[in-house]
């Protein structure tokens, strides 16, 4: 394109006339000034005129082709180098440039081979103009819709159909305005014309200037917002995306400026919200309207996220643009999620709470009445062996209900200042018992005593809790650590525990090298009766008193998995630990 325009340039402009000069100049000069204010006339439809377009028309008229190719070169290197505001690459500047000559010549070509001169008559120099103007029109857009095409990879015939079919009738208008002009420029004299022409050109700059202030206002609420805002034309294709949004969908807003919306949906919803959105941009109507919905986005790196969406649509009927406020919602659906979900332990906390302790009592009575059988049977009775069974079914039953009696959390909790590294080795013999010897079992503790406040039972029962869990996690043997320490959270550490204040903390962890665990049961790992065990092994209570006692004693637990290599439960308690005492000071009194 850009040689074509050269050449076309080179050979023709031996055949301009330069004379005189100053009308000439005077052309160049304000087509070059209006292109770089871009003024536009808005006219019918939404439809923009440019003024520079009209005073190429004007300089055809009066001046022919090739001389018309200067001003056309003109206003095109203004248009790309003074109105905009990053610098343009040096060939979108000649391919501007190249596109105007070639108009200009064109165009210019049309209305002398339609016989248009100001001497023809009024018939002939209307069809003239019509011929030039929408030559000038073809020759302008087609070459523009074809370069937005290939840089943007979209249908050329669509870009032109939108974005410049439109404007045909202001070329026309633009034209006939071109020709008023001409009229009375011929009628009163060049200097005539400059004279009546200074207001246009101050009142096009002032125009400019407010364009220029409201695009930057518009810029600025644009930026600063903290949403995310997106706009959409007619075809869906994004128009507008803001920094909030180009942080949020990972995009670079240059990189998708031009494509579809659905980009940012994930595939399996794509079908179904692209229609409303068509709905609502059509008709204003649909589950969009005046309505805040929320959706699911999908980020430039695959992840999907959920978002609250408010759709405004502006313009007239057949021109309605959409423009989407985005707000991420992720941090507030992990608030409801940890709400729901101890609203539902609080729940069922009561109620196995309320049953343990009348199912409790059923068991005692039980275990009295099968101690006052025995007592009754004679040493050698053949039937004392089940009576033993009973007792023994009925101890385990006990302590099953003690479990959920220290879940409902009814068992008041007794908080004392103990070793946490003791309370561990306390266990020791017990829970090698446990897990049996197929398990590499293996306890260490910090060397300097890690004390904290906490139910002492309770904490006993959430080592025995992730003990039994990972022995379960390796049924073909493996090594089984409970590690206990002290750590330093800084923020960052802290917050990624949630909540977590910064400070000092216990850190207990039990690892284990079994099965690990798949995501759907990392989801739901802490939910009452949760279990993967099949019936009659597992409760799916064992992780839910571990969190609630964690929880009761202000602290944390993390879980890392990996399937096929093994688990480690962390659990961050706050620490008691006296800090060293520092060393003395003498304070000596004054004499
Ligand atoms: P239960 O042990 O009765 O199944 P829990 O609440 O203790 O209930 O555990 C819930 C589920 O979490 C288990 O069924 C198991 O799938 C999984 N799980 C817990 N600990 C581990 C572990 N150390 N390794 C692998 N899976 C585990
Ligand atoms: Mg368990």
């Amino acid at each position: 394109m850009i040689a074509l325009g050269a050449i076309t340039f080179f050979t023709l402009i031996p055949r301009a006339t330069f004379t005189p000069l100053i009308p000439l100049a005077f052309l160049v000069l304000l087509s070059s000034l209006t292109s770089a204010f871009k003024v536009q006339f808005p006219i019918a439809s939404g439809s923009n005129m440019s003024v520079s377009y009209v005073v190429d028309i004007a300089a055809l008229m009066l001046r022919g082709p090739h001389a018309t190719m200067i001003v056309g070169a003109a206003s095109g290197w203004s248009q790309t180098t003074l109105n905009s505001r990053a610098r343009n690459p040096l060939f979108r500047t000649l391919f501007n440039m190249s596109i105007l000559v070639l108009t200009v010549q064109a165009a210019g070509q049309v209305y002398q081979r339609l016989g248009g001169s100001t001497a023809a008559d009024l018939g002939t120099l209307a069809i003239a103009i019509g011929g030039m103007a929408l030559t000038y029109f073809v020759v302008n857009t087609v070459p523009i819709a074809l370069a937005i095409a290939l840089t943007t990879q979209q249908s050329a015939w669509r870009i032109w159909k939108t974005d410049f079919a439109s404007s045909a009738p202001s070329y026309l208008i633009g034209a006939a305005t071109a020709a008023i002009v001409i009229a009375v420029g011929e009628s009163s004299g060049y200097w005539l014309t400059m004279l009546l022409a200074a207001p246009v050109l101050y009142l096009t700059y002032k125009m400019y200037r407010a364009g220029v202030e409201s695009e930057a206002r518009q810029g600025t609420i644009l930026e600063a917002a903290h949403d995310a805002i997106i706009t959409m034309d007619q075809q869906l294709n994004i128009r507008e995306f803001n920094p909030a949004a180009e942080q949020l969908f990972g995009y670079a807003r240059l990189d998708i400026l031009g494509r579809k919306v659905e980009l940012l949906l994930p595939p399996e919803d794509r079908a179904q919200h692209l229609r409303a959105l068509s709905e609502y941009l059509g008709t204003g109507k649909g589950p969009l309207a005046g309505r805040q919905l929320e959706l699911r986005g999908l980020k430039s790196d695959g992840r999907d996220f959920p978002f609250e969406l408010t759709v405004a649509r502006t313009g007239s009927d057949n021109r309605a643009v959409l423009t989407g406020f985005v707000r991420d919602i992720t941090g507030r659906r992990a608030l409801e999620e940890q709400l729901r979900q101890s609203q539902k332990l609080e729940a069922i906390g009561r109620l196995a709470g309320g049953v343990a302790h009348d199912f409790n009592n059923v068991l005692m009575s039980i275990l009295g009445a099968a101690d006052l059988l025995l007592m009754q049977m004679a040493g050698d009775d053949p039937a004392r062996d089940e009576v033993t069974e009973i007792k023994e079914s009925v101890r385990r039953g006990a302590g099953l209900t003690r479990q959920l009696l220290a879940f409902s959390r009814r068992q008041a909790t007794q908080p004392r200042l103990f070793v946490l590294g003791e309370a561990v080795a306390g266990m020791d013999t017990m829970l090698r018992r446990l897990i049996g010897p197929e398990i590499d079992f293996e306890i260490t503790a910090a060397p300097e005593p890690v004390r904290i406040v906490a139910d002492f039972g309770q904490i006993e029962q959430v080592v025995l809790n992730l003990v039994v869990n990972a022995r379960d996690a390796m049924p073909e043997g493996g090594r089984l650590i409970v590690r206990v320490d002290e750590v330093d959270l800084d923020d960052i550490a802290a917050h990624a525990l949630g909540d977590a204040q910064a400070g000092r903390y216990a850190r207990l962890g039990v690892t284990d090298t079994g099965t690990g665990m798949d995501e759907h049961t990392l989801a739901k790992l802490f939910e009452p009766f949760f279990t993967t065990k099949e019936q009659g092994k597992g409760t799916g209570l064992g992780l839910s008193i571990v969190y609630g006692i964690v929880k009761q004693s202000r602290g944390y637990i993390t879980v890392a998995s990996e399937r096929g290599k093994g688990t480690t439960f962390t659990i961050y308690l706050p620490s008691a630990s006296v800090p060293e005492p520092a060393a003395p000071v003498t304070v000596s009194t004054p004499a």
